[in-house]
C-alpha cells in the first residue's frame, strides 16, 4: 500500500471537532496527551483511557480549566483489557454522550530491542496484546456506538518499523505490521456500509518518553515535538478527511 504524506499547511478551523466525542488511548502522556490538549481546545469532548490515573487527572484538570469539556477518564490496563471491560467503556461512552465519533488506538509500549533469538516470549505476549490485541477488542466493542455516528474516524499509530523490518526491533515492528493489516481490513469492512473512516497513521520520530528510551544517545531538541503533529492529527479526526480511509499515513 503506497504511503500518504500529509500537507503541512492545514490550518484546524477553531471549532473543527465541535460537538465530537474522541477516545484517545494513552492519553496521559506523549502523543496521545498532546492530542487530548489539542482536539478538547477545538471543541471535542474527550474519552482520556490510559494506565496511570494521575497522569489522566492531570490532563483532565488542563482541558477542564481552559475549555467547557468535561472529559470522562478510563484508568485501564491494556494489558488486561478484555471484552467485559470494553462493553463498560461503550456503556459509560453511550450514557454520557450518546455516540462515539473518533477513536484513537495510540497506546502502545516498546518491548525489548533484542535479536529475536533472545526476545523473552513474556515480553513479546506484552507488546503484542497491548499493541495490538487491545485495539481488536476496543474496537470491537465501540464500532456499534460510532456506527451510530454521522462522521466517525479510526486512527491506529503505526511506525516506520511497521512498514520495513528492521533488525532487534522485535515484537513492537510486528505489532505495528499488524496494526496497518488491521487498520485495512477494517476500512475495507466499514467504509461502504458506515460512516466510519479507517486509517493508520505514523506520527515519525517525535520528542516523547517512548523515543528517549528507543534512542538514549539521541538529542531531543533535534527531535519534533507532540505539538508539530497536531494538525495533521486534527485533520484525521476532523470532517475535513472524510475522503480518506484504509490508508497508510505519514505525518
Ligand atoms: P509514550 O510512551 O510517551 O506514551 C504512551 C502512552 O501509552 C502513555 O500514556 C502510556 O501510559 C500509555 N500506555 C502504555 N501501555 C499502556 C497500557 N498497558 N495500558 C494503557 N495505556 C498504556 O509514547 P508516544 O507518545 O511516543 O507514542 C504514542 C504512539 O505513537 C505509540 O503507538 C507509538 O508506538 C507511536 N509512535 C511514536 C513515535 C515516537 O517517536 N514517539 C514514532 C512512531 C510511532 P503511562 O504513561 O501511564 O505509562
Amino acid at each position: 500500500m503506497p504511503v500518504i504524506r500529509l500537507d503541512s499547511s492545514y490550518k484546524p478551523k477553531a471549532d473543527l471537532l465541535k460537538g465530537r466525542t474522541i477516545l484517545i488511548t494513552g492519553a496521559g502522556d506523549g502523543i496521545g496527551k498532546q492530542l487530548a490538549l489539542s482536539a478538547a481546545a477545538h471543541g471535542a469532548n474527550l474519552v482520556l483511557l490510559g494506565r496511570t490515573q494521575a497522569k489522566l487527572e492531570a490532563v483532565y484538570d488542563q482541558i477542564e480549566s481552559t475549555t467547557p469539556s468535561k472529559p470522562i477518564i478510563c484508568p485501564i490496563d491494556l494489558e488486561t483489557l478484555d471484552d467485559e471491560q470494553a462493553k463498560e467503556i461503550a456503556e459509560a461512552i453511550q450514557a454520557e454522550f450518546g455516540v462515539l465519533d473518533g477513536l484513537v488506538h495510540n497506546a502502545a509500549i516498546l518491548g525489548q530491542r533484542t535479536p529475536i533469538q533472545s526476545y523473552s516470549t513474556a515480553a513479546w505476549q506484552s507488546v503484542m496484546q497491548i499493541n495490538v490485541n487491545a485495539g481488536f477488542i476496543l474496537s470491537k466493542a465501540l464500532i456499534p456506538l460510532m456506527s451510530e455516528s454521522a462522521d466517525a474516524r479510526m486512527l491506529f499509530t503505526s511506525s516506520g518499523v511497521g512498514r520495513t523490518g528492521i533488525a532487534y526491533w522485535g515484537a513492537y515492528s510486528v505489532s505495528k505490521f499488524a496494526i496497518e493489516g488491521l487498520a485495512q481490513l477494517l476500512a475495507d469492512e466499514l467504509t461502504e456500509t458506515t460512516n466510519i473512516r479507517v486509517n493508520a497513521v505514523n506520527p515519525g520520530g517525535t520528542r516523547t518518553s517512548m523515543r528517549a528510551t528507543a534512542f538514549p544517545a539521541e538529542n531531543p531538541a533535534g527531535v519534533k515535538s507532540a505539538e508539530d503533529l497536531m494538525s495533521g492529527y486534527l485533520y484525521l479526526l476532523g470532517p475535513d478527511s472524510r475522503a480518506i480511509s484504509g490508508q497508510s499515513i505519514d505525518i
